[in-house]
């Protein structure tokens, strides 16, 4: 349900929380993107000092041999470790806090939990949120797809590279589709709002996708998450506040580090403030609607250009060009290039990298790019 990359910074703040993930649960270190932008290829490496890991959230993919410890299990142990009581059951129905108390529904015989502060952490897959009577309304989703391909390790040596693969496509359902390495494991991330199993399946097929996996290969699983685009409204009430992606999230990307920012500052509501409706609304939401909500339309605007630009065989040309010609300056600015590492890492605010992309030097390397490419011809 998920690709597993770990940015930089949430790699950095779990150390920082002393949470350990040990090294065979990060599956690869990504050193560059491949940008495959309608037939044409360029590379953007990542800085040897940046750390962009992949994982599985699970135990893997499910009809592989291989299974091991999961980056949510990992998560998950430290918390109980930090002196959390698991109890692996299913929440069925929240009571409404009042102003002494906040209790929940959970499990088969239906066991009733009461307490101080309840936090919903319950993501967009889940149908708990519908059930809430405190106003509160999820985001807006797309229905996304992901299948998990197995590749014999010396394919993976010689033709993903620890890189993330990006292509463009010309199934109309699609807006990109994402190959992640994780070792011998391919995870194919389809983005687009409503993808089918069949639109990866046609897509995988086009020569400039298939050319990158096996001639024969088989897909291990595949499954249909939900993508949140907008942000909640009301994640909160009395006792009561929702983090994560049922809450707040960055458009698009690094939903994980969006999901430990927003505990955060929901924990430091609570701690540092109060438990009331109007404490988590002054002292919460509206730090998430600070951070996320006039950027996710900047990310927006973004994605919609990618999208564009990527539609057409003459641009895309022209940009992997200037991608290229910029990968072979050393340390020269490399405008599109950081655009496009930014966009798709999802490590600086979208508002800066649409700063960045309106640069009238990367005007200028387009208006050369396409009288060069012109003459080319
Ligand atoms: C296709 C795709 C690819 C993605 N790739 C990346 C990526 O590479 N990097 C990244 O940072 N983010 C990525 N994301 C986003 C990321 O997966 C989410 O942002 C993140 O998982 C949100 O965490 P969460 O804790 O809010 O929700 P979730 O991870 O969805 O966790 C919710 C948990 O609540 C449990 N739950 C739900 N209902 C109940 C209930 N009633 N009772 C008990 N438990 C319940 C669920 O079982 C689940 O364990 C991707 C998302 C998609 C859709």
């Amino acid at each position: 349900m998920c690709a597993g990359a770990i940015s930089d910074t949430l790699f950095n703040n779990l150390t920082n929380l002393n949470v350990v993930i040990p090294e065979n649960v990060l599956k690869d270190k990504v050193t560059g993107y491949f940008m495959h932008l309608k037939g044409e290829t360029g590379l953007i490496a990542v800085d040897p000092s940046i750390s962009i890991y992949t994982v599985f959230r699970s135990a893997g993919p499910v009809l592989s041999a291989e299974k091991t410890r999961g980056f949510d299990q990992v998560l998950l142990d430290h918390a109980i470790k930090e002196g959390v009581r698991f109890v692996n059951q299913r929440v069925k129905k929240v009571i409404a806090g009042t102003k002494e108390k906040i209790s929940l529904i959970f499990g088969e015989d239906e066991k009733e939990w009461e307490g101080d502060l309840l936090v919903g952490a319950f993501g967009v897959n889940s149908r708990i949120g519908e059930k809430l009577a405190s106003g509160y309304k999820p985001p807006k989703c797309w229905s996304a797809c992901q299948t998990e391909i197995e590749v014999p390790e010396d394919f993976s040596e010689r033709t993903i590279r620890n890189k993330i693969h990006i292509f463009s496509t010309d199934h109309p359902n699609i807006k990109y589709i994402a190959f992640t390495p994780k070792g011998n494991v391919i995870t194919v991330t389809a983005i687009g709002k409503n993808v089918k199993r069949v639109d990866v399946e046609n897509a995988l097929k086009e020569e400039a996708i298939s050319s990158y996996l096996p001639v024969n290969y088989s897909c291990k699983c595949h499954c249909h998450p939900k993508i949140p685009v907008t942000i909640a409204r009301n994640p909160f009430s009395d006792r009561f506040v929702i983090i994560g992606d049922a809450a707040a999230s960055r458009y698009l990307k690094n939903g994980i580090e969006s999901a430990f920012f927003t505990s955060e500052w929901a924990a430091s509501a609570a701690l540092h403030h109060g438990l009331s409706s109007d404490d988590f609304k002054n002292h919460y939401y509206n730090r998430c609607l600070k951070v996320f909500s006039r950027d996710n339309i900047y990310g927006k605007i973004l994605f919609g250009i990618y999208d564009i630009f990527g539609n057409s065989g003459t641009i895309s040309r022209i940009n992997i060009n200037i991608i290229r010609g910029e990968q072979e300056k050393s340390h020269d600015s490399k405008i599109l290039s950081s655009v496009i590492l930014h966009l798709f890492t999802g490590d600086a605010p979208y508002a800066r990298i649409l700063r960045e992309a309106f640069r009238p030097k990367l005007f200028v390397s387009f208006i050369k790019e396409s009288f060069r490419s012109r003459h080319a011809r």
